[in-house]
């Protein structure tokens, strides 16, 4: 059950009590001229029991939405008085973020390294930390994602849906779109599941930049799984979305060729097999070829860079699987021109 905070709760040997706040400083080593480096992280203890919730972001050093969502989700009124214990990790990847790149200064990606290695490389040593210190600790995590540098993602949840109370914290959190994406190897999604702790991961957004609406969503959508995990009760409980788009497999539309490229559907929009995604034109604008959209489904990611070599992923489209319960009563609108005004060319985030 919920109970791991109903001990002592001590992390990186600092104990923390009910009604206590801390701050710890996890040594992570030091940097070449012997500058430590620490991974802070913020336990806030309820004076009642309940579950302990972690959430982590910057698992990838350029992925910063989940930094911001974090620091207003800190401000909440509703952090004032919780059931159990939070553990927020604003940033995992310490080194990644202060070099503002994905990976660790051994060129590794640290959600290929978990559980990781008590002696192992510099990035494996920093996942089993994590791992060992928080993740094992709690029963329950939410881990905050970014898009890939040009990439632009959709808000969504990716989590095991197979496994029912995962699947429960996937839908509270009350994202538009649910993804049951295979878990990756090495990755902090797979480590955890194998310890049968549910956790999901949120994605949003693009490296390198805050995007307002998403980080709402993002900081909304954890205050619905406390509210769901029973950490946190608001007067009037909290509206959850009531239509989600489920899918188990995602695909990427890739260039047909090289040139400028130009997005004719926005991010978020249901598209059918065969629609056109966008065209791919040379500078003088009188050579286009069209880009079509391979399977049904909703664009869940999109490449924000107007320049796309051959096979240059673009559109990342999430297929809808007809066996979820919950409906899918979206609507299917056709709106394309070849011909429409340069400013309407580039499709705005709405979500
Ligand atoms: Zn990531």
């Amino acid at each position: 059950m919920n109970k791991k905070s109903d001990q002592k709760f001590i992390i990186d040997g600092v104990e923390i009590k009910r009604g206590e706040t801390t701050r710890i400083n996890i040594d992570m080593g030091s940097i070449y001229d012997f500058t430590d480096v620490k991974m802070p992280v913020e336990v806030i203890r309820g004076k009642e029991d309940g579950p302990t919730l972690f959430i982590s972001s910057t698992i990838h050093g350029d992925e910063i939405n989940g930094i911001e969502i974090i620091r207003r989700l800190l401000a909440s009124r509703a952090l004032k008085k919780i059931h159990g214990t939070l553990i927020i990790i604003p940033i995992v990847n310490i080194f990644g973020f202060n070099d503002r790149t994905r990976y660790l200064p051994d060129r590794r990606d640290l959600n290929r390294c978990f559980p990781g290695l008590k002696n192992g490389s510099l990035t494996s040593q920093l996942a089993y930390k994590f791992m060992q210190e928080i993740a094992l600790k709690s029963d329950f995590g939410i881990d905050l994602h970014t898009g890939a540098f040009h990439r632009f993602n959709y808000p969504q949840i990716r989590a095991n849906i197979s496994d029912p109370r995962t699947f429960d914290l996937a839908k509270s959190f009350g994202a538009p779109v649910i993804i049951g994406s295979n878990l990756r190897d090495g990755s902090l999604r797979e480590s955890v599941s194998q310890a049968n702790i549910p956790m999901i991961l949120f994605e949003v957004g693009e490296a390198l930049r805050f995007d307002e609406a998403g980080i709402e969503v993002g900081v909304n959508g954890i205050l619905n799984v406390m509210q769901e995990i029973k950490m946190i009760k608001f007067a009037k409980p909290r509206k959850l979305r009531k239509e989600i788009f489920i899918a188990r497999s995602s695909s990427w539309v890739r260039a047909p060729r090289s040139g400028v490229h130009i997005p004719k559907q926005k991010l978020g929009k249901l598209v059918k097999k065969g629609d056109v995604l966008g065209e791919i034109s040379n500078p003088f604008g009188d050579h286009r070829t069209l880009i079509k959209a391979q399977q049904s489904g909703k664009i869940i990611g999109i490449s924000m860079l107007p320049l796309a070599n051959k096979g240059d992923a673009l559109f990342h489209i999430a297929s809808h699987d007809p066996y979820i319960e919950i409906p899918f009563n979206g609507q299917i609108i056709e709106d394309l021109s070849n011909n429409d005004p340069v400013n309407s060319r580039y499709p705005k985030h709405d979500f």
